[in-house]
């Protein structure tokens, strides 16, 4: 699913055959979850392949590396420029990247020695989902900002991720909705949260959540389209039955949300403000334009 024989990745400075590739079993980050990673996709639009925000990702995962102390000197701009590479010597468009950078072999709990980036990119032609999600509060909490390194992408960070998203699905949900230590509305496992309530969207405030790309690029969005939206710490009670809501990341893009603890957002999706951010969105990283949608909205908003 991910590679096959032919299909090459970035290894250290070198491009290796993915199956012929090698990591260390007493590497700080097997052992501890002790790595950092990105989730970046690439779109074959009209002015050619195009990785999307990639300069944000990689300044990311730089300051991820800062942030654990892991010695890291790659530049942002060696990193797009060997990910455009490694596209095209795998042919590849539209796709999904994911660096991560690993530590050398350490069983002490000392920062990493020697770190190594690594790019793996594989297809991803499926476009955005259609179906609407059915997300339940999860019985787990975010980690404490206390105790991680909340805005940095750290591996170790994802086990809390797949105890949430597995309860949610174990009980018959898409996905769940994780609360912070102060049991407000924080993120999903893999994406950030909006609700629309009145015209207006609503998103957590920095502080216990990783902080998305993609959350940026709607706050972006609604700038340019006049869509008024407000960072707030807020109760799962204040988004359940709001008039609409979704989930947003590299990966899954803008989903739509059917119903939080089985109560169903208010409005058709296609009425909501937050369908129109949704196809602002898919025009964007096809680098189309979508202003266009600015005056639907004012029609919208009377
Ligand atoms: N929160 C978490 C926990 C995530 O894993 C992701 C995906 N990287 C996001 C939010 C969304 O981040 P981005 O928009 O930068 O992909």
């Amino acid at each position: 699913m991910y590679y096959n024989d032919d299909s090459v990745l970035f290894f250290d400075g070198e491009y290796v055959k993915a199956k012929d590739a090698k990591t260390d079993l007493y590497s700080q980050s097997l052992h501890y979850g002790y790595s950092v990673f990105e989730g970046i996709k690439s779109y074959k639009t009209a002015n050619g392949i195009k990785i999307f925000k990639a300069e944000e990702h990689y300044d990311r995962l730089r300051k991820s590396a800062e942030s654990m102390m892991m010695p890291f000197d790659y530049s942002t701009k060696d990193m797009v420029e060997a990910t455009y590479k490694l596209l095209e010597i795998n042919r590849l468009s539209n796709a999904y990247i994911r660096p991560i950078v690993i530590s050398s072999p350490n069983m002490s709990l000392s920062k990493g020695q020697k770190s190594y980036l690594v790019i793996e990119v594989w297809n991803w032609d499926n476009g955005y989902l259609t179906n609407k999600m059915r997300i339940m509060t999860s019985s787990f909490q975010r980690p404490n900002p206390k105790a991680f390194k909340v805005e940095a992408k750290v591996s170790g960070h994802y086990v809390n991720s797949i105890l949430a998203c597995q309860e949610a699905k174990d009980k018959g949900f898409d996905e769940a909705l994780v609360l912070d230590v102060n049991e407000n509305v924080a993120e999903s496992s893999g994406a950030n949260v909006f609700f629309e309530q009145d015209g207006k969207l609503f998103t957590p405030a920095k502080g216990n959540i990783l902080p998305g790309i993609t959350r940026a690029t709607v706050f972006e969005i609604c700038d340019n389209l006049g869509i008024s939206y407000e960072e707030k710490f807020f109760k799962p009670e204040e988004m359940q039955g709001a008039d609409a809501g979704f989930f947003c990341g590299t990966a899954a893009e803008i989903v739509a949300l059917d119903s939080l603890d089985n109560i169903p957002f208010k409005l058709n999706w296609e009425d909501s403000l937050s369908s129109k951010v949704q196809t602002a969105y898919r025009h964007l990283v096809l680098e189309e334009d979508y202003l266009y949608l600015k005056s639907e909205n004012l029609i919208l908003e009377k």
